[in-house]
């Protein structure tokens, strides 16, 4: 059994005046230990994946099928206590833009020292003590005057692991990091994954890791899934997926990255990720496929199974071998 498992995960969004589908059948699983990157453009669900997973859900969102199982629980129909016990407990977060989620009135070792406070009950003293040994875990330098310090007065990168010091207080089986290194330099961004890693190999930790960067990826995940318009369209090893990528959209990703090492201009696929009301009963990707053909307008590929890598696209509905129509 994978540490979490989605199966055709459904989830709208309901406003005055507009209704949408916004995750039609998400098919993820995570295995304990593992990182998996999950990847896509802004707008293809991987956030609202990530919220689901935390059954924290914007307003107007409800669940309309599917199920998200993490360690025996059904995280869309657990109660209020289930969720209590999963949140930064058993499954730790991590977001973009980590100075606006700290507090700026107070010095971060007070921050990360409500953690061990909140969710392990422990005393003030031996709060603070826990919180200054996880900040010079999380390689913070001079942890006891570092700690001290406001927001901020610390870099982007010493707040990230701030939060990454949050997000693990409690040692949690799943790690959901959001786009972690937006906003970083190179250098930076390269010691914050690292340091996941690391992470990740000492306490036998899982990592969802989302980005919009295959770079990332490559770097960090060894399994990945690709995200496009409120799904997964494929999955499977990194290295697979990188080098023998089946779905047209990862195709499409993988050139931009490749066309922007190669020092010409990034070629962005044309076309915008597409919103509907209902889910599609056609290709999400038809308007933008360079391979479309009639099947794409009339039937929606599902997720298949093929050489160990996971594909929707009716290019490969008929084979066994893994190559397309
Ligand atoms: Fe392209 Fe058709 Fe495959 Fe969709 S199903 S990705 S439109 S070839």
């Amino acid at each position: 059994m994978p540490l979490l498992s989605i199966q055709d995960l459904h989830l709208e969004i309901s406003r005055p005046g507009s209704h949408v589908s916004v995750l039609h059948g998400v098919n993820l699983h995570v295995d304990a230990g593992e990182i998996v990157g999950l990847v896509g453009e802004t707008g293809s669900g991987k956030t609202l994946t990530a919220m689901s997973i935390l059954n924290l859900l914007p307003s107007g969102a409800r669940f309309t099928a599917g199920v998200i199982h993490f360690d025996g629980v059904d995280i869309c129909r657990a109660d209020a206590e289930q969720i209590h016990q999963l949140r930064g407990r058993a499954i730790g977060a991590i977001f973009q833009q980590p100075r606006a989620a700290l507090n700026p009135t107070r010095p971060v070792v007070d921050q990360v020292a409500d953690r061990y406070a909140d969710l392990l009950g422990l005393g003030r003293r031996a709060a603070l003590d826990a919180a200054f040994e996880q900040l010079r875990q999380v390689g913070i330098p001079d942890p006891r005057v570092r700690g001290k310090q406001y927001p901020h007065q610390l870099s982007g990168g010493m707040c990230q692991r701030v939060m990454v010091a949050m997000a693990i207080a409690a040692g949690p089986r799943l790690l959901l990091a959001d786009e972690p290194t937006t906003g970083l330099d190179v250098t930076l961004q390269d010691q914050i994954l690292r340091l996941i890693t690391n992470l990740s190999q000492a306490a036998g930790m899982a990592v969802l890791l989302i980005t919009h960067d295959l770079a990332v990826v490559a770097q960090t995940c060894q399994r990945v899934a690709v995200m496009y318009a409120g799904e997964v369209v494929e999955s499977g090893p990194t290295d697979e997926i990188l080098s023998r990528p089946k779905h047209p959209y990862t195709v499409g990703l993988i050139e931009a990255v490749a066309g922007l090492e190669a020092g010409r201009r990034p070629e962005a696929i044309p076309g915008v990720v597409p919103r509907f009301r209902q889910p599609p009963h056609f290709c999400p990707f038809v308007d933008r496929c360079p391979r479309a053909f009639d099947r794409c307008r009339v039937e929606r590929p599902q997720l298949r199974a093929l050489n160990g890598q996971e594909v929707a696209c009716h290019l490969y509905a008929e084979t066994t071998t893994g190559e397309a129509r």
